[in-house]
Parts: C-alpha cells; structure tokens; sequence
C-alpha cells in the first residue's frame, strides 16, 4: 500500500467541490461548431474588447460570455470574438472567481 505524504494542518476530510451554479449546457461541437464559430468570426473579426478600447486587433477567439460551465448559453448572443490577449485576460479573471468559490466552498467545511 502507497504510503501517504503528512497533511499538513491536521487531518481534515476533504469533501470535493461542487458547482453551486447549474450544470453546463450541451456545447455544439463538429463541424456544426465549426460552422458556429467561423460565423462569430465573420460577424466579429475585430476583438470586442479591444474596439471598446479604441484599439483595432483581429479576433482569434471565439468566446462565451457568460462560460458554458458558469451555465451560459451556447446560442450567438452569448459569444463574442476575442483577441488571445483578451481572451487570456478574461479566462484568467474567470478562474480566479472559480478557485475564489472553491476556496470558501472548503473554508464551509
Ligand atoms: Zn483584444
């Protein structure tokens, strides 16, 4: 049998995290996903965020608003085209509120 590395802390039972919001969407994946995405591009070639700063950068991504795993929706009004560096930008900001939760989720036990 494996041997265990020390807890550090003492010995609390670690309960796994689960998602407060609902369960995410059914995301369109293939070439009908495909398909999805290249219009988003078509429609916005420029990065969203960028043009809000004034700045002209082409969309690299295609990006969900409001995250399927948040429970946002995988219809048009829910994506927008990004650069990379946005995308980044956002993602990270997105799991930062994600390791946030799980951190108060585990503080609650
Ligand atoms: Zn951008």
């Amino acid at each position: 049998m494996p041997m265990q590395p020390p807890r550090i802390g003492g010995a609390r039972k670690r309960v796994a995290w689960a998602p407060t919001r609902k369960m995410p969407v059914k995301r369109v994946r293939g070439r009908a996903g495909q398909k999805a995405r290249a219009q988003v591009i078509a429609e916005e070639p420029l990065c969203r965020k960028c043009l809000e700063r004034g700045v002209t950068r082409k969309t690299d991504k295609v990006d969900h608003i409001v995250p399927l795993a948040w429970g946002g929706s995988d219809a048009r009004s829910n994506k927008q085209g990004l650069c990379d560096p946005c995308h980044d930008e956002k993602s990270k900001a997105e799991r930062a509120i994600d390791a946030e939760q799980r951190r108060r989720f585990d503080a609650t036990r």
